[in-house]
């Protein structure tokens, strides 16, 4: 068996039904996206627009695509098409982009929404009242392209997994009233997408449903 395969399976069998896996493959060449989809891959995570374009094509069409990065409105269009859920969304401008373009395509186009609880100030995301903000805008309810079907978040960088859980219980928190306030009519709303590589066991016991897994798959990331 590859490493690939291996991995995989290794990850696969810890994950509880309920959770779905999510490969993240940025940085890394198509043979080893190929690799993952033989071995039963079908969810795969992209941070970069120009990459995710590029290696799209080239994947079977049941491949589910996960925007994770940063999305600038002005890209969204080459995304929208295929994408099969964006964990970024942070501002109702990007909301109004992803609705135009899913319209242009007759789809509608899932998201998440992205908050901030780790202590890094670079992360991007949302505190609860600029979510409120967001969700209470007469402009949002117009948006019938998209549909949010619930939050997403990292947990700071560190060794300290205490603050870990505790930063996913934060996130399990805002996601539950969100839940209560704006979604409890609607099913669609159950997704709560926390957990990388070296905290996603963390991440489940707290209430995950999605974890985005790179490295304990592929391998390192090699950045030029
Ligand atoms: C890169 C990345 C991951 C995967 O990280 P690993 O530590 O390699 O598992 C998960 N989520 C986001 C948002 C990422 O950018």
């Amino acid at each position: 068996m590859s490493d690939i395969k291996t991995n995989l399976a290794k990850i696969q069998a810890t994950l509880p039904a309920h959770v779905q896996l999510i490969a993240v493959s940025k940085t890394h060449p198509i043979e080893l996206l190929q690799e993952a989809y033989a071995a039963g891959a079908r969810h795969f995570g992209e941070n970069k627009v120009q990459e995710l374009g590029e290696k799209q094509p080239l994947m079977p069409t049941d491949a589910v695509w996960h925007f994770i990065g940063h999305l600038q409105t002005n890209k969204v269009k080459y995304i929208a098409p295929y994408i099969g859920l964006v964990h970024s969304v942070d501002s109702i401008k990007l909301c109004q982009e992803l609705n135009k373009e899913a319209k242009k395509h007759s789809r509608t186009i899932n998201f998440l929404l992205q908050f901030h609880v780790a202590q890094e100030e670079t992360k991007f995301g949302l505190s609860l009242d600029e979510a409120f903000e967001i969700l209470d805008s007469p402009l949002f309810s117009q948006l019938e392209n998209i549909r949010p079907v619930g939050v997403m978040g990292m947990a700071s960088f560190t060794d300290d997994m205490t603050q870990v859980r505790r930063e996913f219980r934060q996130l399990k928190q805002l996601f539950d009233e969100l839940k209560q306030r704006y979604f409890s009519q609607n099913d669609w709303f159950k997704e709560l997408s926390m957990g990388m590589s070296h905290d996603y066991q963390i991440a489940i016991e707290e209430g995950s449903t999605m974890v985005r897994v790179g490295s304990s798959i592929f391998g390192n990331r090699y950045y030029q």
